[in-house]
C-alpha cells in the first residue's frame, strides 16, 4: 500500500547513516495520545518559530500527519496502520509523541512494534541539566551523559510465553532432554538474545558519535558477572569495536593519569554498580553504550537526576531512519488539559534538527527552552519558590517570544 505524500515536500535522504536535507524535508509526525494533544501543538509551533528564525523563509519543515494509537483505532480501526510505516519507511524521519499500549489483549506495545518494523537499533537519550529545573542532586549540572540502548534484542524483545503453555512446555521439556537443565514446569519462559551483529553496531555508533561530538569517555554496562554469555559477550565485542577506531579511543585500564586530549576512553562497569556511579559520580560518565533492558532503566533513573521524564528527550535510529519520541508516556490524568510539560517532545525536535544538519535552528530551540526555564516560566510539574506556572501553550509562546533575541538569519 503505498500513502500519498504532501506537495512541495522533498525526501530525507541517508547517505552512510547521515541525512542529507533539502531546504523543505518532509517530516512525519505522530501527534500521540493522551497528553500528546496538547504537547505535539505546543512542540510543533517552537519547531516551526525556530527554524524560521534561524533560515528565514529559505526553509521549512513540510509535515505529514501519521497515524497511531488510539487517534489511528479511531479513524481506520487498527492501531498501527499498514499505511503509517509504508510512509515512515518512504519519509525515513519522523517524531511522535506518546502512545498508550492497550493492557492484554495480544496487542503488543506500539513503540517497541515500529521499532522493530524500522529496525531502529539504537536508543538515543541525551540527559543534561537545565537550570531551574528542581532536581534531587545537590549537583545536577555535573549530569550531562547520553544513553545508547540496544533497541532489538534482550529479554525486552518480547520473546515469551505465559506458564502453563504449550510453548513454554515444549521449551522446559527441550531444555530438560536436551540440556539436563531443570526449571520449574510452571514456570512463564522469555528468552534473551544477545548478538555480536546488533551489539557491535550499537557500540560502533556511540563511539562514532563520541568521537566527533568531542565526549570524553564510553562506558559499556553489562550484568556480565552473572549473565555471561549474554551481557558479558556484550561488553566483549564492545571492546572489539573500540580496536576499530585506532588512535582515536583508549582503554582505561591502560591509562596512567589522565587521557590525551581528543582521545575517547573506554570502560565497563557492572550494572547495579552503575545505578550508583550515576548518582554519586556523575561528572566521571558521559557516553553510556548498553543492552536493552539496561538501557531501558538506566535512562529514566539518569533522567530522574535532572528533573525526570518530563524533560528527557529521545531517538530511535537506525542507518535509513530516524524517529524521534517523547521518552515519557501518555500521562492520561493530565490529557486535554494544556498543563503538560512538553520539554520532551521539545527536545526530542532539538535533536531531530541536530540530526538534520539543521544546527542553527536546533539551538535556538534548546535555548529559549533553557531560557523560559531560567526566567522561572515553568509548567505544573516543574514550579518551585519564585516560578511562575503556565499552561502548555503559554509555555511555548514564551519560548517564541525569547527567540525574537536570538540567532536569526
Ligand atoms: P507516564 O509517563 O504517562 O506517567 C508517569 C508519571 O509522569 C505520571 O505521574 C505523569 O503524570 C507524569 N508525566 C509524564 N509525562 C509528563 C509530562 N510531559 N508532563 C508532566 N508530567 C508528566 O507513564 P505511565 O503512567 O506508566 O503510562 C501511561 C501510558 O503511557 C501507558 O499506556 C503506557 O503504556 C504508555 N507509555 C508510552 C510510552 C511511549 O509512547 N514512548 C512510554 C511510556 C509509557
Amino acid at each position: 500500500m503505498t500513502s500519498t505524500l504532501p506537495a512541495g515536500g522533498d525526501l530525507v535522504e541517508f547517505v552512510q547513516g547521515q541525512m542529507r536535507t533539502p531546504d523543505h524535508p518532509l517530516v512525519a509526525f505522530i501527534e500521540g495520545d493522551g497528553i500528546g494533544i496538547d504537547i505535539w501543538p505546543a512542540t510543533r509551533a517552537v519547531t516551526e518559530a525556530a527554524v524560521q528564525r534561524a533560515y528565514g523563509q529559505r526553509r521549512k519543515i513540510v509535515w505529514v500527519e501519521v497515524l497511531a494509537g488510539e487517534k489511528a483505532k479511531k479513524l481506520t480501526g487498527g492501531y498501527l496502520p499498514a499505511a503509517t510505516l509504508d510512509t515512515l519507511r518512504r519519509v525515513k524521519v519522523g517524531i511522535k509523541g506518546p502512545l498508550t499500549t492497550p493492557i492484554g489483549g495480544g496487542i503488543r506495545s506500539l513503540n517497541v512494534a515500529l521499532r522493530q518494523e524500522l529496525d531502529l537499533y539504537a536508543c538515543v537519550r541525551p540527559v543534561r541539566y537545565y537550570q531551574g529545573v528542581p532536581s534531587p542532586l545537590k549537583h545536577p549540572e555535573q549530569v550531562d551523559m547520553v544513553i545508547y540502548r540496544e533497541n532489538t534484542e534482550d529479554v525486552y524483545a518480547g520473546i515469551e510465553w505465559p506458564s502453563g503453555s504449550a510453548e513454554s512446555a515444549l521449551l522446559i521439556g527441550t531444555l530438560k532432554d536436551h540440556l539436563g537443565v531443570r526449571i520449574d514446569p510452571q514456570s512463564g519462559i522469555g528468552i534473551k538474545p544477545i548478538s555480536p551483529n546488533a551489539s557491535k553496531r550499537l557500540v560502533r555508533r556511540a563511539i562514532a558519535y563520541a568521537i566527533e561530538a568531542h565526549r570524553r569517555s564510553v562506558t559499556l554496562v553489562h550484568k556480565g558477572n552473572i549473565q555471561k554469555f549474554t551481557e558479558g559477550a556484550f561488553r566483549d565485542w564492545g571492546y572489539e569495536v573500540a580496536a576499530e577506531f585506532p588512535g582515536r579511543v583508549v582503554l582505561e585500564q591502560e591509562l596512567n593519569g589522565p587521557p590525551p586530549d581528543g582521545v575517547v576512553v573506554i570502560k565497563d562497569r557492572i550494572a547495579d554498580n552503575m545505578f550508583q556511579q550515576v548518582l554519586l559520580h556523575p561528572e566521571a560518565y558521559d557516553v553510556i553504550a548498553t543492552t536493552n533492558l539496561n538501557g531501558d532503566y538506566l535512562s529514566d533513573a539518569i533522567a530522574a537526576e535532572v528533573g525526570g521524564i518530563g524533560m528527557a528527550p529521545g531517538a530511535n535510529l537506525s542507518d535509513q531512519a530516524a524517529v524521534f519520541e517523547a521518552t515519557h508516556g501518555t500521562a492520561p490524568r493530565h490529557a486535554g488539559k494544556d498543563e503538560a510539560n512538553p520539554g520532551s517532545l521539545m527536545l526530542s525536535a532539538v535533536m531531530m534538527l541536530q540530526a538534520m544538519g539543521w544546527q542553527e535552528a536546533a539551538k535556538i530551540l534548546e535555548d529559549s527552552l533553557a531560557k523560559s526555564i531560567a526566567d522561572g516560566i515553568v509548567t505544573y510539574d516543574l514550579v518551585r519558590p519564585g516560578a511562575t506556572r503556565v499552561a502548555t501553550s503559554e509555555f511555548a509562546r514564551a519560548m517564541i517570544a525569547r527567540m525574537q533575541d536570538m540567532g536569526g538569519n
